[in-house]
């Protein structure tokens, strides 16, 4: 009985969009800029401020199935850049947006510049470790805290932090596709193909994507060997949901099913741009579920939000204190 009361409680704070907690979290303005960025992928953002930490450490205590949704904002402090930051993401930064998927599907010589900077790039965007936000959510799963963590991320720093109640919404890069026989391979071991292909040739990195993309010359593409499948010899592809692609509905109903069960979300790093990961949102404003968001810059879910917190996911979350 205790259990329902608190969970009824944080659902309640769901439906009382102006209670003290919530009354506190209008978007003031406040002095952006005032916070020097120690990374040039994170945007700039106030210093910490001690009530919004009270107002969070309420909201998570207060939840007893607390789903958490991260994107790329979760992993800028290791040091991947987003696309969407303002001044810092790679849409202001440069002229490169992702690949579609369509693209890569009908074109081999796509495919080819894809996995030729993709080669070049894994080295630097595989060895990327999880930062403070991403231990912090690992260590919330085995203090029983966090009830489901779903990432828009691909980059496996939240597998790397030791987080397993996990669901990677948009796939992973450590993991190939044959688009032919469906066969999963590890990505480093296509790296050891690549590299035996391609034992002469060279080419120089200018910058990692998200996705682990990097820029070539054409030139450098050309020459470039891209393996095929090694059982039957279908064009590979990263076990990633390219732009143009669809969400798995196995993983989308599943992931409905986890919010339900849920009695509060928490958003971590994500503008929420994207339709795929809005839609949770939309669905447990449905529900009524409280929603908290922590992200850099405003999001497409504000108006849902009972907590909205500007800071930095890596220096916030260690801070909270989860039972
Ligand atoms: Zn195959």
């Amino acid at each position: 009985m205790r259990k329902l009361s608190f969970s009824h409680s944080i659902r309640n704070l769901g439906r009382m969009r102006m209670s003290p907690l919530c009354s506190f979290t209008r978007r003031l303005p406040h002095p952006r800029g005032s916070h020097t960025a120690v990374s040039t992928f994170i945007p700039p953002c106030p210093p910490l401020d001690p009530e919004k930490v009270k107002e969070l450490q309420r909201f998570i205590l207060l939840s007893k199935r607390l789903l958490v949704m991260t994107g790329a904002g979760v992993s800028t402090e290791s040091g991947i850049p987003d696309y969407r930051s303002e001044k810092v993401g790679l849409y202001a930064r440069t002229d490169r947006r992702p690949i579609q998927h369509v693209d890569f599907v009908r074109s081999a010589k796509i495919r080819q510049r894809y996995w030729a900077r993709n080669f070049v790039g894994w080295p630097q965007f595989s060895s990327h470790q999880p930062n403070a936000a991403h231990l912090t959510l690992s260590s919330w799963e085995r203090l029983g805290k966090l009830y489901w963590l779903v990432t828009q991320n691909v980059d496996a720093l939240h597998t790397k932090a030791g987080s397993r109640r996990l669901t990677e919404l948009h796939g992973c890069m450590h993991r190939v596709l044959c688009l032919h026989c469906g066969v999963q391979t590890p990505r480093q071991a296509l790296q050891d193909r690549f590299e035996a292909l391609n034992a002469t040739w060279e080419a120089k990195a200018h910058g990692v994507a998200p996705d682990g993309d990097v820029f070539l010359t054409e030139d450098q593409v050309r020459s470039f060997q891209v393996p095929s499948c090694a059982k039957c010899g279908g064009p590979l592809k990263p076990d990633v949901v390219f732009f143009g692609d669809t969400v798995n509905h196995d993983k989308v109903d599943f992931v409905h099913m986890r919010v339900k069960e849920a009695d509060a979300i928490l958003v971590v790093g994500s503008s929420l741009q994207v339709y795929s990961g809005y839609k949770f949102i939309l669905a447990a404003h449905e529900e009524k579920l409280p929603i908290a968001i922590l992200n850099i810059g405003p999001t497409r879910s504000d108006q849902f939000a009972c907590l909205k917190l500007d800071f930095r996911c890596a220096e916030l979350l260690p801070l909270i204190t989860p039972q």
